[in-house]
């Protein structure tokens, strides 16, 4: 009789630690990758505390609409905005094309990491600096810029975002779109080449 009861709790006890060690291993990868990204030596911002950036920070789970008010990197954005991406998100919608935001607001935090990232991805902070702006200069650090995708949504925006003040900034960057309320009746600004040109990156 007592084996008989005592083998279901054993089983029962051995799949919670297979469960338990399960989750464990999972997260090992997942926490140890932004530390062993840390750890990397890099010139840029020396004096940032290094401790990894999460949602709250502005990084953005995968699948994020315009219209999911509770992620950080979207209810950070400046109100004009989300209110315009919004507005042309309604109007992609009925041509089946939907807006996914791949980054939106960030904290000086997560900027940094991604403007060490780039140095050591690029190579130096000169060539990094066409990709990455820094926390003081970065127009997401400010919420005033978007990172969208997919390329149909970004299609879309090339043709229609001015209609609704949104415009590409950069030639390199045809995901990244910023409100210029005047691009309504005047249509969108030259862009620049990449972000080095852009007199807001300038110290
Ligand atoms: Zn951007």
């Amino acid at each position: 009789m007592a084996p008989a009861t005592r083998r279901p709790i054993i089983v029962v006890l051995s799949a919670l630690v297979v469960a338990i060690i399960a989750v464990a291993v999972h997260q090992v990868p997942r926490s140890a990758s932004p530390s062993s990204y840390t750890s990397a030596s890099s010139p840029a911002a020396p004096t940032e505390p290094r401790r990894a950036a999460g949602r709250a920070d502005g990084v953005v789970p995968a699948g994020v609409t315009v219209f999911d008010g509770t992620v950080p990197a979207v209810a950070n954005l400046d109100p004009g905005l989300l209110a315009a991406l919004r507005q042309a998100a309604r109007a992609a919608a009925r041509d089946g094309v939907e807006f996914h935001v791949n980054s939106g607001w960030r904290s000086r935090t997560y900027q940094n990491r991604l403007l060490r990232e780039a140095v050591a991805k690029y190579g130096s902070e000169d060539e990094a600096a066409r990709w990455v702006a820094t926390a003081a200069t970065s127009p997401h650090v400010s919420g005033e810029a978007v990172d969208l995708g997919p390329a149909a949504a970004t299609r879309w925006l090339s043709r229609r975002g001015a209609a609704f003040g949104l415009c590409q900034i950069y030639r390199n960057e045809p995901w990244h779109y910023e409100l210029r309320p005047g691009a309504f009746a005047q249509g969108c600004p030259r862009m620049y080449a990449d972000p080095t040109e852009d007199p807001r990156m300038r110290p």
